[in-house]
């Protein structure tokens, strides 16, 4: 088989059976509880709870489809809940960002909402637990708490401050929230069980005292709820119906039931799913942030990073995000899925979106000595063969174009089909070219290829029935547009970025050739008016988009994916 060839390599025939959407476990749990009327005639209720202190990321959009998109298959609401309960850490910046991410992909809230809206509600609540006997001050340091809490295989034993009363408890809780205390000196705890085997139910801590500047509430409190305690209450107070989150809270599950249950408030249940992790991804807020904050990557969307605002910029889409999300489904366990399967929906997608354009990365000149010097026509090339409706476009060709480096071999391997002296080609939508010579600069270097071409293979059509092994892609050199082209690859070197040796970091297993910046890329001219985002596919090299960088004076452009590439995997193997 030729390494090249007229028809795309991204071929969708054999895709089709794949299951846009996979069985999933939470789906059938929502439709059972509409069946059996679980929450009588009200509607499902979701939420999407991001923490605001960080950009999201394809995690993310796994929970956003499930949370939006189950709720939306039967009628429900979602709503859009920031958890912000640790003023330390968020910002509005991410606030502003988590917006944007989530209508990117596709989704609306019902109610945009805020943990902090609850604060009041909360801590009234705490009230009611103290006057219960459920919940007391804890004067205990941060380090006696832990050692007091016990282990996996130890119970915990009591602190002597849990039997207050319920006097000098509201006096201490009162005075905490007044400000009156600094902050670790003394925490709110419920009071369950120091003996559970779920250490989650040891006492957990309920309120901290924290003298932080909050992003909405300001300088209001100084006490600031866990995120076990505002979270389901929260649920509660929204009368979300199906709370889902990832299988790491699985063992908070009883202890949001024990507060919803104690204090006899709308009963919100929480589901666990499991997490998305990918090969050659790190999908982690913290760490994300530190490969900012280190200079590893230019930013957060740096269209390396794995969060929504790096791949949209890397040009990845929506539409291909929420099919691969539907794909994978949920299940209550943790795995890990290929990266190629993301690619795989983002080149199914592309393929079928993508205008196509002619782009030439490493040019070498073609020279056509026998085409007219000082002569231009235009030839019509369509834009999209995989979308007739996709029309067709004007693009110039004279007598000198550029063609790729690795489409030319002066002693071909064997099995290689492109140009080489003596065999004939077809130019795409153009002439058949059959190369004669090479000029060479003082070090032996090609620098210009020598070629006649067949005046009666116009539009590429073979005149008299013969056949060309490669179809090229090429760019008229008078016209052509040169622009920077940022070629990226993956972020980390190992399918899992955290294997490491000991004593190593994560940070060891960073890709050093995640990035190639090729300056002097030739376009052809209809790409001078490529927006940030607008899908390309530069036939036979990938999927590209404009980068925002990019302006008219200098023209930046992202490759999304490269196409799979035949002729790479033969040269591999073969090592020609
Ligand atoms: P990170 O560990 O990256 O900081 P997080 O879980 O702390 O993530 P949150 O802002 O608390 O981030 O997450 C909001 C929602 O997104 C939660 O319901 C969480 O379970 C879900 N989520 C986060 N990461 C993933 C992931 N990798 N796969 C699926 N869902 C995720
Ligand atoms: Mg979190």
């Amino acid at each position: 088989m030729a390494a090249t060839t007229d028809s795309n390599p991204e071929s969708t025939a054999t895709r089709t059976e794949e299951p846009r959407t996979t069985p999933n476990f939470l789906r059938d749990i929502i439709a059972e509880d509409v069946r059996t009327k679980k929450y009588g005639d009200a509607t499902i209720q979701t939420r999407f709870p991001p923490e605001p202190n960080g950009y999201l990321h394809i995690g993310h959009a796994k929970a956003i489809c499930l949370d939006f998109g189950l709720a939306d298959e039967v009628g429900g609401r979602t709503n859009l809940r920031f958890d912000d309960t640790n003023p330390e850490k968020e910002e509005q910046e991410y606030v502003d960002s988590i917006q944007a991410d989530v209508r990117w992909l596709g989704f609306e809230w019902e109610r945009l909402c805020y943990a902090s809206d609850y604060f009041h509600q909360l801590y009234d609540w705490a009230i009611q637990l103290i006057k219960a006997g459920k919940a007391y001050v804890d004067d205990l340091t941060a380090d006696e708490i832990r050692q007091y809490r016990g282990t996996l295989t130890e119970p915990g034993k009591n602190s002597p401050y849990r039997d207050r009363s319920v006097e000098e408890n509201l006096d201490l809780f009162t005075r905490m929230k007044a400000g009156e205390f600094p902050d670790g000196t003394r925490v709110l705890r419920a009071k369950i069980d120091m003996a559970s085997p779920n250490i989650n139910m040891r006492d957990p801590i309920m309120y901290r005292i924290l003298h932080a500047e909050h992003h909405r509430t300001g300088n209001e409190w100084c006490i600031y709820p866990m995120y076990d305690y505002a979270h389901g209450q929260s649920d509660s107070i929204e009368q979300v119906t199906h709370s889902m989150c990832t299988l790491e809270f699985a063992d908070h599950q009883p202890l949001y039931k024990w507060f919803i249950e104690n204090l006899g408030i709308f009963p919100s249940q929480q589901i666990e799913f499991d997490r998305l992790n990918l090969t050659y991804t790190m999908l982690s807020k913290r760490k994300l942030l530190q490969l900012v904050n280190e200079n590893r990557v230019s930013g957060w969307d740096d269209p390396r990073m794995p969060t929504l605002n790096g791949i949209r910029r890397r040009g990845f889409t929506p539409e291909a995000l929420r099919a691969f999300c539907g794909y994978i489904g949920a299940t209550r366990t943790n795995g890990t899925t290929d990266i190629e399967v993301l690619e795989h929906f983002q080149r199914d997608d592309l393929n079928k979106r993508a205008s196509r354009a002619m782009a030439v990365l490493r040019p070498l000149k073609l020279v056509i000595t026998n085409y007219p010097e000082g002569q231009t026509e235009h030839v019509e090339v369509q834009n999209n063969p995989e979308d007739p409706t996709a029309g067709t476009r004007q693009v110039p060709f004279s007598r000198e174009i550029y063609i790729e480096q690795d489409d030319f071999r002066e002693v071909p391997p064997p099995k290689y089909y492109r140009l080489s002296p003596g065999k004939e080609v077809r130019l795409r939508s153009a002439y058949f070219v059959t190369a004669q010579s090479v000029v060479k600069d003082d070090a032996g270097n090609i620098t210009e290829v020598h070629c006649t071409y067949d005046p009666a293979s116009r539009g590429g059509n073979s005149p008299d029935g013969r056949k060309v092994k490669s179809t090229m892609h090429w760019v008229s050199a008078a016209h052509a547009l040169t622009a920077e082209v940022r070629l990226y690859d993956k972020l980390f070197s190992k399918p899992d970025p955290y294997d490491f040796p000991e004593g190593g970091d994560l940070f060891d297993n960073l890709n050093p050739n995640s990035l190639e910046v090729i300056t002097d890329a030739k376009l052809e001219p209809s790409l001078a008016a490529a927006k940030p985002g607008a899908p390309y596919q530069f036939e036979r090299v990938g999927y590209f988009t404009p980068d925002p960088d990019s302006t008219a004076d200098k023209l930046v452009f992202n490759r999304t994916l490269p196409l799979k590439d035949s002729w790479a995997k033969i040269e591999k193997k073969t090592g020609a």
